[in-house]
């Protein structure tokens, strides 16, 4: 036992190992020491509970590992081969070329963020999205914070702290990742009155709700489920129309927010962010990482009377969005006004991809694979809260019979485990790769990664 401690090397002894060579040159000395005695006290304890000592060789490539480790990004990029479009845990919207150089630009160095440039005084970070999002819209007014979920509070919290606001028992849901509408009301001080029955809300029910304390009646899109059967909703357009005879407002939370017709696309039709606007709420909330397509950002839209409310409230600071991302919004959202929306925002080129397209691509994968994998028919799902039930057809490649659940668990394991992972979706325990959630630029590196796999196979 005691002879066990002394085979444990010193510090310098490890430091002067030959691994630890190029940290020695590069790495700061005082943190590598620190790790160095870091693993020489776990070493000590092993050895105390019995264990036999390591060699030097070990204990110093340890030390280099949990460098490398250290120096490996722990956020970086994946490739979503789900066939969920807009992924919320794979981080939403992919962004165009425009936001990303958009982003960078600004990300290096100073911005007139808010500095009028022709005055030379102080300026509003708001007006590099606000004109692009009036036009967009048609709205009065708009504002960007931080996402969603903090432009509703925010607005709730401006407009509805100690009042009123009516919503259907229907749309007092979860959007996932704890966000339940109800409790960011109560959060914002505003008193939720719901109102119908979960599956059918009457315009009657709104009405009789109305009392002196209310400030608005409040649609949420209910963007990740779908009623099916005997249901009934109130129109937003009855909802405006019956505020208005109330003189109350209408607030508009349309989850995804989307500017371009999905019917077009063979989709479910998802609420417009200009048609609510059209018709008259007084104010629309969306993100901007959903149909959006761009940075994450909470949208609001609307009149102008009410924005000057949120714009003034303390908490429009605490979520204000930052000059990265406003960059990216703003270059994302000058695609729609120049009507190239469709092929330059990754989410809608996905979307917009035609079948034939995504068949060939399939089969190249399916090749790359050997004779391992079959292209089969499936659906891609849009994603991120929007579109319930919205699918689109498209090719999946298919690895597994159904039958071997750990062959299909270790591949998709090895396809993850790649220094740019690559994530599917197992059904029914095959492996389904969906190039539809793929852009096709990325196609190189998914055939390098089958090929690799499917040697990996042929080897085993
Ligand atoms: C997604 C969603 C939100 C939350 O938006 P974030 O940008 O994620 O904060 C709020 N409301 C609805 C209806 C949504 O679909």
């Amino acid at each position: 036992m005691e002879s066990e401690f002394r085979k444990i090397p010193g510090v310098d002894k490890v430091l002067a190992d030959k691994r630890l060579a190029p940290l020695v040159k590069t790495y700061p000395h005082d943190r590598l020491v620190k790790l160095v005695r870091q693993r020489l006290e776990q070493e000590r304890t092993a050895v105390a509970a019995g264990k036999k000592a390591s060699a030097l060789s070990k204990i110093a490539e340890a030390v280099y590992s949990q460098v490398k480790a250290m120096e490996t990004p722990g956020l970086r990029p994946v490739i979503n081969a789900t066939g969920v479009i807009l992924h919320t845990n794979l981080g939403r919207a992919p962004l165009s070329q425009e936001a990303t150089a958009a982003m960078d630009t600004v990300a290096r160095g100073y911005s007139n963020l808010e500095f009028n440039l022709d005055s030379g005084a102080r300026g509003s970070r708001q007006v590099h999205v606000e004109s692009l999002l009036r036009e967009l819209t048609g709205a009065e007014a708009a504002l960007v914070v931080n996402n969603n979920a903090s432009a509703v509070l925010l607005g709730l919290t401006a407009l509805a702290k100690r009042s009123e606001v009516i919503v259907s028992r229907g749309q007092a849901v979860e959007i996932g990742g704890g966000f339940r509408i109800p409790d960011v009301m109560r959060q914002s001080g505003a008193r939720l009155v719901e109102v119908g029955t979960t599956n059918c809300t009457y315009s009657s029910d709104y009405e009789q709700a109305i009392g002196p304390r209310t400030v608005a009646l409040m649609r949420v899109h209910s963007s990740n489920f779908r009623l099916m059967g005997f249901t009934s909703e109130v129109e937003i357009e009855e909802l405006v129309a019956l505020a208005g005879r109330h003189s109350l407002f209408v607030f508009d939370d349309l989850g995804s927010g989307c500017f371009l017709d999905t019917t077009e696309f063979g989709l479910a039709p998802e609420p417009m962010v200009q048609r609510s606007i059209a018709l008259g709420v007084g104010l629309g909330f969306f993100s901007g990482d959903k149909l959006v397509g761009g940075p994450q950002a909470g949208i609001i839209v609307g009149r102008k009377q009410l924005m000057d409310k949120l714009r003034k409230h303390p908490l429009a600071r605490a979520v204000r969005i930052d000059k990265v991302r406003l960059a990216g919004l703003a270059a994302t959202l000058l695609h729609y006004l120049k009507g190239e929306a469709t092929s330059k925002i990754p989410a809608w080129r996905m979307i917009a991809a035609p079948l034939n397209d995504i068949e060939k691509r399939a089969g190249k994968w399916a090749e790359a694979l050997g004779g391992r994998a079959r292209v089969v028919d499936g659906e891609t799902m849009v994603g991120g809260g929007s579109l319930p039930g919205g699918t689109l057809p498209t090719r999946l490649v298919a690895i597994g019979d159904g039958k071997d659940r750990s062959l299909v668990q270790r591949t998709a394991r090895k396809l993850r485990a790649r220094e740019i992972p690559v994530v599917g979706r197992i059904a029914d325990d095959i492996l389904l790769l969906d190039p539809r959630s793929v852009l096709p630029e990325e196609d190189e590196i998914m055939l390098k990664a089958l090929r690799e796999l499917s040697s990996d196979f042929n080897r085993a």
